[in-house]
């Protein structure tokens, strides 16, 4: 943690942290904290209309629930959710998103207009009114970047698994995938396969450095050695997970063991119920020491490194996560007159990022250099 020091911005690019930097100073950072923004990686723009509307239900009953609701979706209804979903993303700190939902190409067209840094995976599935399977993605260009979502094992087939590895490896595309969220579809993939979800894709070529495997709870060592040995990564879920009742932890000490990539996500705001990534980080903090009966795992830079530096070796980016020069200015402030973030030292500050604060208290998002909010206000 550095004190007093400036950050000099050109354009896109951080060009020099210091004392005493020569340049016209457009943010007052005496107040401040400054830090990388946050890369939530993943979620489901399009349907944040839904918020609210089916809570405290057993996930299958849930699932069913949303998936006869969205197939009332409109473009007017997801571009509503596209919009409502990357304002409260970026009002509270997140400057890189990754998203997949249907029609991707109208969150990647709001992205674009508001600002935010976007990964969008058109959603693959099997038997859905809304989904495609062409494997044509968007064009990709500047912030907005294209790749593949097939939605889930239990609903997309092998043959279009492999279709998407292949397209993948031939477009230089990233893959996400939700994979291993309940017992149901370990057991499920058991008795079918007889394998289990990693050894499955594993057997099929799927894995590989490019693949992002979204909730990953109910895993074996077997398993974790698979996605180690492929060099996929791992998107932890947190709050997700414990609302839906997946009924597993993460074995998050087992990945980090291993040297795997884990970084964070909100999921979609129907689970969840809102994309502020530092409650994120607060309920990933908790839940690993209550879980393991032990308050030393996850400390709080661990997690913070989890929603930045991990986040962006997920995607294959050497040039976001950290305030650094030649790295992108991605960059985001809290206001530390905020009650809640006093008192407050550099010995202190990592804890307070974690345990205390939460999206309100993000002043100024900066992303490729340009400001996009200033002291809590839109630009
Ligand atoms: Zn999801």
């Amino acid at each position: 943690v550095l004190e007093n020091v400036d950050i000099l911005i050109e354009n896109s690019t951080i060009r020099a942290i210091g004392k005493n930097l020569e340049g016209e100073p457009v943010i007052d950072c005496s107040a401040r904290v400054v830090l990388p923004g946050l890369i939530n990686c993943h979620t489901h723009l399009g349907m944040t209309t839904l918020r609210g509307v089916s809570d405290d239900k057993e996930l299958k009953e849930w699932l069913t629930d949303v998936q006869e609701r969205e197939a009332h979706f409109t473009d007017a209804t997801i571009q509503e959710g596209n919009y409502l979903g990357i304002a409260e993303a970026l009002r509270s700190g997140t400057t890189t998103i990754v998203d997949t939902f249907f029609r991707e190409e109208l969150a990647g067209n709001v992205a674009e207009e508001l600002g935010i840094r976007f990964y969008g995976a058109p959603g693959i599935l099997n038997n859905h009114p809304l989904a495609d399977t062409s494997l044509t993605l968007p064009t990709s260009s500047g912030r907005i970047t294209y790749c593949f979502g097939p939605h889930a094992i239990y609903t997309t087939d092998e043959s279009t698994l492999k279709a998407v590895r292949k397209a993948a490896t031939e477009q230089k595309a990233l893959i996400m995938i939700h994979l291993s969220e309940t017992r149901k579809e370990r057991a499920d993939c058991k008795r079918e396969r007889g394998l289990l979800p990693v050894e499955y894709l594993e057997s099929i070529g799927f894995l590989g450095r490019d693949v992002l495997l979204v909730h990953c709870t109910w895993l074996t060592k077997r398993e974790l050695d698979m996605i180690k040995q492929h060099n996929a990564k791992v998107v932890h879920c947190p709050e997700s997970n414990m609302k839906l009742a997946g009924g597993s932890c993460m074995p998050v000490q087992e990945m980090l063991e291993r040297g795997i990539t884990v970084a964070l996500g909100t999921d979609g705001v129907v689970s969840n119920n809102n994309l502020d990534m530092f409650r994120e980080m607060h309920v990933a903090a908790l839940l690993h020491k209550h879980h393991y009966w032990d308050p030393t795992v996850t400390p709080a830079q661990q997690i913070l490194d989890m929603a930045t530096v991990n986040g962006a070796k997920a995607l294959g980016r050497t040039d976001i996560g950290r305030i650094h020069p030649e790295m992108k200015a991605d960059i985001i402030t809290l206001d530390l007159n905020d009650l809640n973030l006093q008192p407050h030292d550099a010995t202190r500050i990592v804890s307070h990022l974690i345990y205390a604060a939460s999206g309100m208290n993000v002043a100024e998002v900066i992303i490729d250099g340009t400001l996009i909010i200033k002291e809590k206000v839109f630009v």
